[in-house]
């Protein structure tokens, strides 16, 4: 057998490498991450901002596994704000502008302090399966390292096409040499790849902008931090601009469409709809006389501003003009124009659970790569993906996340299940339990499984152990009090008149009772953490939902409980249409939970998955006998 240089190699310093790398390690593997430059790593490629709706659960969720992102994110954040705060807290999504410098040295910090980790400059051509255990990756300089496992992780850098207006050329982002010999490899190898493509804006001289005539958008005055670990913000708190196109910039995108790239039919990749660029706003939303400009800054020492809300590939001379109209921006200076990048990505229905390539064993594909955007769906599939590398060859194990456990386990399903017509970004209404997948139970719903296979420090556990522990002696003390309906009322809480005497636990979950009433009538409950208070008080209030979810949740574990073979030889099994086999055999599912997801699989169609599932399993122990 070969001798291995390293147990896992992660291809890419990205956000999907930077977390599959120290996943990896954190279990014990030993890791090489290897990337086209040391200064990219943890490279924010478009907007500085860490978070958002649904991508701050995601956020959440890799902090609950020990992952980098939101510490990383704490550490260089220079203006918090948690979105939809007037909304049920299943939807509030913790957001944080951030310096573009010190996430990336936050990032390189945690890194470099990873035991079991190395990271290195080099950019890798090709990879090779020695024999069934191993494989043999090889770099551009001639270099060539054997492994056990693969992460590939290259983001938008696969055969990646840089457009702006006329001019094109290949790149995976601006100043970055594009992957083309691993696109290469990975097409030679059998997986469908197909094109994608995303957009960036100009970016603008603080300088140059007139701050008096643009709109002030503060940060929260009291920041929600991402990780469980921070204690307090690390910088001093910046504002944002906020500013409008109008009807003028609107006339110039519009004369000059048939010079955007996307229009002009250079390129054919799908962009991320929900993240469009401004000539796609202008056209698809044809009625609507401006659209909203934030004026981000990138970092606290840095005289680059981020105009978000106008990506574009526009030529350079319409973006100057186009830009000019915008108030505030009528003498700005352009430091980088906007441009889009076109890119492959890999079918994710060639993937299982787990991130691992059904084509080739101990080969793992994390971030863009798969069809997602975003920097929070990169990272949390790396952490999977890093986990099941290292589980693999460590202890031949692997971990799945489930739908019911966290947005890891939605995304990682519709991926697989349905695959992507444009790249996939997180929302909270993909998923179906949102009230138990809230952003400030991410410890406790993942935690535990990060405690079990190892990959949480012995710090992170004892600080969950601690909390847990607080939430349950406030939750049996909320149990304990009680007031009659007339002492309620004498204590100006609005609870019925009824004669029934309700514990605080009841009387919490009322939507007008808030945890301070409670704790001036009771000052003991003083004495418990705000964020253990603010977790009890939404388990009180969405107690009776949370059980209903839970029912739900039990059942879909019992579909996703049946295995099916991915082996199915779906055209053997009799009573199923042409077209539910068609898409049995693209998706090829693990579960008969996984196969009920697939758009347009009938009822029907899934008794009979069952039925011959459940007749082949004893046709195969009646043969064992
Ligand atoms: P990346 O962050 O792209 O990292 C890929 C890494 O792989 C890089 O470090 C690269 O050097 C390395 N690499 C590539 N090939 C090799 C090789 N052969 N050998 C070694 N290393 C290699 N996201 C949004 O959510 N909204 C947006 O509006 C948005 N706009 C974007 C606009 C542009 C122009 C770009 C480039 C990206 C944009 N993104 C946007 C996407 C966001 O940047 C990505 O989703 C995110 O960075 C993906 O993370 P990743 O780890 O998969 O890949």
């Amino acid at each position: 057998m070969a001798v291995r240089d390293f147990d896992v190699i992660v291809v890419g310093g990205g956000h999907a490498g930077c977390e599959a790398a120290a996943a990896a390690a954190r279990v014990g593997a030993n890791t090489a991450m290897f990337t086209q430059t040391l200064t990219g790593v943890g490279e924010l490629s478009c907007n500085p901002a860490i978070g958002g709706l649904g991508k701050g659960h995601l956020v959440r969720e890799i902090d609950a596994l020990d992952g980098l992102m939101a510490r990383a994110a704490d550490a260089a954040g220079i203006q918090f704000r948690l979105l939809n705060r007037s909304r049920g807290p299943a939807v509030r999504g913790p957001r944080a502008q951030v310096d573009r410098r010190l996430y990336r040295e936050a990032i390189m910090a945690l890194l470099k302090d990873q035991d079991n980790l190395t990271i290195h400059q080099g950019s890798v051509v090709d990879f090779k399966l020695v024999d069934n255990q191993n494989f043999l990756i090889v770099l551009e300089d001639g270099r060539s390292f054997c492994c056990g496992a693969v992460v590939i992780t290259t983001g938008t850098f696969l055969n990646g096409k840089i457009f702006i207006g006329e001019k094109s050329w290949p790149a995976g982002r601006m100043g970055d040499l594009p992957s083309v010999s691993l696109g290469q490899t990975l097409v030679r190898l059998g997986f469908k790849v197909d094109r994608l493509k995303t957009g960036t804006p100009a970016r603008l001289d603080r300088e140059s902008i007139d701050w008096n005539r643009v709109g002030v958008q503060h940060g929260d005055e009291k920041p929600e931090l991402f990780s469980s670990l921070s204690s307090g913000v690390a910088n001093p708190q910046v504002s944002c601009g906020v500013t409008y196109t109008n009807a003028e910039t609107h006339e110039i995108i519009r004369r000059n469409i048939h010079r955007a790239p996307i229009y002009s039919g250079q390129i054919s990749g799908r962009g991320p709809r929900y993240c469009p660029s401004i000539e796609d706003k202008v056209v698809r939303f044809s009625d609507r006389e401006s659209h909203q400009v934030f004026l981000e800054p990138e970092g606290l020492d840095d005289g680059v501003v981020y105009p978000n809300g106008i990506s574009t590939s526009l030529p350079e001379d319409v973006q100057a003009d186009f830009i000019r109209t915008i108030p505030g921006l009528e003498h700005v200076r352009i430091l980088r124009p906007g441009y889009a990048v076109e890119y492959d990505f890999v079918d994710p229905r060639g993937l299982k659970p787990t991130l691992e390539t059904k084509l080739i064993g101990n080969l793992y594909l994390a971030g863009q790569i798969n069809g997602t955007t975003g920097y929070e769906e990169a990272g949390v599939q790396g952490l999977v993906a890093g986990l099941n590398a290292a589980l693999r060859v460590l202890r031949s194990e692997q971990i799945v996340f489930s739908r019911s456990e966290g947005y890891l386990g939605v995304l990682i399903d519709d991926l697989i299940t349905q695959g992507v017509t444009e790249p996939y970004r997180m929302f909270t209404s993909r998923a179906e339990f949102r009230l138990s997948l809230r952003c400030d139970n991410a410890d406790e719903r993942l935690t535990p499984r990060g405690m079990e296979i190892g990959c949480v420090s012995e710090k992170r556990a004892e600080h969950f152990r601690a909390g847990q522990d607080q939430g349950r002696r406030l939750t049996q003390l909320l149990k304990q009090r009680s007031l009659s309906p007339s002492e309620a009322r004498a204590a100006g809480l609005p609870i019925n008149l009824d004669g029934v005497t309700r514990t605080a636990f009841a009387i919490l979950s009322y939507p007008d009772v808030q945890f301070g009433q409670l704790s001036a009538i009771w000052p003991e409950f003083c004495d418990f953490d705000d964020k253990v208070a603010q977790k009890v008080e939404i388990d009180a209030k969405y107690s009776v939902y949370l059980e209903k979810q839970s029912n739900m949740a039990a059942s879909l574990r019992r579909d996703e409980s049946v295995q099916l073979s991915v082996d199915m030889d779906y055209d053997a099994i009799p009573g199923l249409s042409n077209e539910v086999r068609a898409k049995l055999r693209t998706v090829r599912p693990g579960t008969l939970g996984q196969a009920s997801r697939i758009e347009g699989l009938t009822p029907a169609a899934l008794v009979i998955l069952l039925a011959w599932t459940k007749r082949s399993e004893l046709a195969a122990k009646a043969a064992v006998q």
